[in-house]
């Protein structure tokens, strides 16, 4: 390479050196350098590139791209209580995350339509510190809002089959749910589906007391197997992109991967609880395991791994889905009345991490399922990617480094945590937003995150 005379402007804003980091082809090491918030040259480590600035990462230090969290329940505006932009984007700053994508139900107004899409921009500009893009609702009523709301820029549509926890985000039944399929069709956007068949839930025992197995049978594997078995079906049917949400039956995987090898437009996420938690552990009263689907077996949770394993599950997400701690019901241990959800958002990395490394895993498995797995599932083109052309959102990451969860410390609203006490291993030492440090010695405090829209990010 010739060097140009005048040889001292840099080139990069910044640039990168790190003896290991996790490139589109697995782990290599090498130099990323950064030109106006994207990467423009991924190159050897000792190649001469000249940054306005360097960062050599230390000894035990891995750059990764920055994780893509496509399943946050932000609640704001209206159950801001429960969480908000400046809280719950800080946390998954402070957890790696560089990206999230927002649900459109626990908020007041639900994201139903264009107007409420309008409404929570509003309330979400210049208070996030990572990037955020939108879901949309597809509920009983509002099908005819959809192209609406797609071309205002969500990035695809929520849908539940059963009762969803909150009156305002009303179920589709199945001839509902197939004309919302050919409406997602047509616009070529993806529909994605909490699939729990009402029916069989309805049948189910009712949940109620402090017993964790009482709980359990009322939200049985069966229910999610229907359900996403009606999914299928009629993705098939009508052609339309299906994602199957927080699957925790593995019931449901040979089934899923047989839709896929015929065609169906199928993808499929898990969440760090699935992986990290089993039934048989979880403590009478212990709400803060309360999730939708639950928890389940430790021999479940293995096949779950078998289906990362297997490429049939695309990504792990949080399904983050805060609230306070009297929703929770910590006084009385109720799993019938306590709100369900798990707050995790800070925590994914290193819990998936911790299972990982134990199960024979790479990081580079790791960064494919919670971040370009996600970017992909979701259509955010400039993200989940160490590679030119890609925005520069990276996490220096300490795989063997650990600590110990504190849930006063996190920075998600409430400190309620379903990891508090547990040893995970993993630290994220800095995380940066575009170029700019948004967590670590250097973070600022302003809010650098930007709202992302369908198509242009
Ligand atoms: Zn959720």
């Amino acid at each position: 390479m010739v060097e140009p005379v005048n040889s001292s402007a840099p080139e990069f804003d910044v640039v990168f050196r790190a003896r290991r980091l996790i490139g589109p082809n697995g782990e290599v090491s090498g130099s990323v350098g950064v030109r106006e918030g994207r990467i423009a040259a991924v190159e050897a480590l000792d190649a001469p590139m000249r940054g306005a600035r360097t960062v050599e990462l230390a000894e035990d230090e891995v750059l990764l791209p920055g994780m893509v969290d496509s399943h946050v329940h932000v609640n704001d505006p209206g159950r801001s209580e429960w969480e908000g932009f400046p809280t719950a984007t800080r946390a998954a700053a402070e957890g790696g995350i560089t990206t999230i994508v927002d649900m459109p139900l626990n908020c007041l107004p639900p994201t139903i339509d264009a107007g409420s899409l309008e409404v929570k921009r509003e309330v979400a500009r210049n208070n996030v510190h990572v990037d955020v893009g939108f879901w949309g609702g597809a509920v009983h009523g509002n099908l005819d809002e959809l192209r609406g709301l797609h071309e205002s820029g969500v990035y695809g549509f929520k849908c539940f089959l059963l009762h969803s926890g909150v009156d305002e985000f009303p179920p589709l039944d199945s001839a509902e749910l197939e004309r919302a399929l050919r409406i997602v069709a047509e616009l070529d956007a993806t529909m994605i589906v909490h699939a729990e068949d009402s029916d069989a839930i309805e049948h189910a025992p009712s949940a109620h007391g402090e017993n964790y197995r009482d709980f359990l049978h009322s939200r049985p594997r069966g229910a999610e197997n229907m359900a996403i078995a009606q999914v299928l079906e009629l993705a098939r049917r009508t052609g339309a992109r299906v994602h199957i949400l927080h699957l925790s039956s593995s019931d449901a995987l040979p089934m899923i991967a047989s839709a896929r090898a015929d065609g169906v437009r199928a993808t499929v996420e898990t969440c760090p609880h699935y992986l990290s938690f089993t039934s048989e552990e979880i403590p009478d009263g212990a709400t803060q395991f309360k999730c939708c689907p639950p928890v389940r077996e430790a021999a479940n949770r293995e096949l779950l791994w078998r289906g990362l394993a297997d490429g049939v599950i695309d990504c792990v997400v949080s399904d983050h889905s805060p609230c306070t701690p009297e929703l929770k019901r910590l006084d009385i241990g109720d799993f019938g009345v306590a709100w369900g959800g798990v707050s995790s958002l800070q925590l994914g990395l290193s819990a998936v991490w911790s299972q990982a490394r134990i199960r024979g895993f790479e990081l580079s498995d790791v960064v494919s399922w919670m971040s370009s797995g996600p970017a992909r599932v979701s259509g955010l083109r400039d993200k989940g990617a160490l590679a030119v052309g890609s925005d520069a959102d990276l996490c220096v990451f300490a795989p063997d480094d650990a600590y110990v969860v504190d849930a006063e410390k996190l920075h998600h609203r409430n400190a309620v945590s379903a990891y508090h006490g547990r040893a995970l291993a993993g630290v994220v030492r800095s995380t940066w937003l575009r170029g700019t440090p948004i967590a670590g010695p250097e973070a600022g405090t302003a809010p650098a995150g930007k709202l992302l829209n369908r198509g242009e990010a």
